[in-house]
C-alpha cells in the first residue's frame, strides 16, 4: 500500500480523563442536552464532555495514495493510557506529537481523518450522536457493548518498527 501520510495519530479535542463520569455531577454544569447544540456554541465543559475516550483518534492511520482512502492501524500513540482512556500528555500533546491533531481546528479536510464515530466529527458534520455515547446513554456501557473503545485491541507503537505500521491495518474504524 502507497500511503502519502505517514503520520500519525490523533486528535483530541479534549483532555478525556473526566470522561468515565461523562453524566452526573459534571453535567450539571451544562445545559440539557447540550450535545444538540452547534459545536461553536459550546462551553468549555461541554467541549469536554463531548468526547466519549473512544481513543480511536490516537491511532496511527495513513493516506493510500491508490484510492485516498484512510486507513487505521492498530499501532497507538505512546502517550495514550489504554486502562484509563485518557492521554497521559494532554497539555503538552501538540509539543510531544507535534502531528496531534486539535478537533477545535477541525475542518472538512481533517474531518475525513477522523474516525466516523468521533463525537465532534459527527456534531462538526451536523449529525447526531449515536445513542451509546455515554452521555445519552448515561453510562459507558452500551459503548463497551459496541465495541467502540480501542482498549485490548491496539498495541503502542513503542513496541512496532515504523517500517512495520503496514503490517497492522485494520478495518474496524472506518472514516
Ligand atoms: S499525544 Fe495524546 S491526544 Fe495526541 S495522539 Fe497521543 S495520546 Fe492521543
Ligand atoms: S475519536 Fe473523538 S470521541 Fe473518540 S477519543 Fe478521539 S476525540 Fe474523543
Amino acid at each position: 500500500m502507497k500511503t502519502k501520510m505517514e503520520t500519525t495519530d490523533a486528535n483530541t479535542g479534549a483532555s478525556t480523563d473526566s470522561k468515565d463520569d461523562a453524566t452526573g455531577d459534571t453535567i450539571g454544569e451544562s445545559i440539557e442536552n447540550f450535545w444538540e447544540k452547534p459545536l461553536a456554541e459550546l462551553n468549555e465543559n461541554e467541549w469536554e464532555l463531548l468526547c466519549d475516550g473512544c481513543g480511536r483518534c490516537c491511532l496511527k492511520k495513513f493516506v493510500n495514495v491508490d484510492n485516498d482512502e484512510t486507513v487505521y492501524t492498530r499501532i497507538i500513540c505512546r502517550y495514550y493510557d489504554e486502562s484509563l482512556h485518557h492521554c497521559t500528555c494532554y497539555e503538552d500533546r501538540v509539543n510531544k506529537v507535534p502531528d496531534c491533531l486539535n478537533v477545535k481546528t477541525m475542518n472538512i479536510q481533517l474531518s475525513n481523518w477522523m474516525p466516523d464515530t468521533c463525537a465532534y466529527r459527527l456534531r462538526f458534520e451536523n449529525k447526531p450522536l449515536y445513542s451509546w455515547h455515554p452521555l445519552i446513554a448515561g453510562s459507558r456501557s452500551q459503548m463497551e457493548d459496541e465495541d467502540i473503545a480501542v482498549l485490548g485491541k491496539v498495541i503502542s507503537e513503542e513496541y512496532v518498527h515504523p517500517d512495520g505500521f503496514e503490517e497492522h491495518v485494520i478495518r474496524w474504524i472506518t472514516t
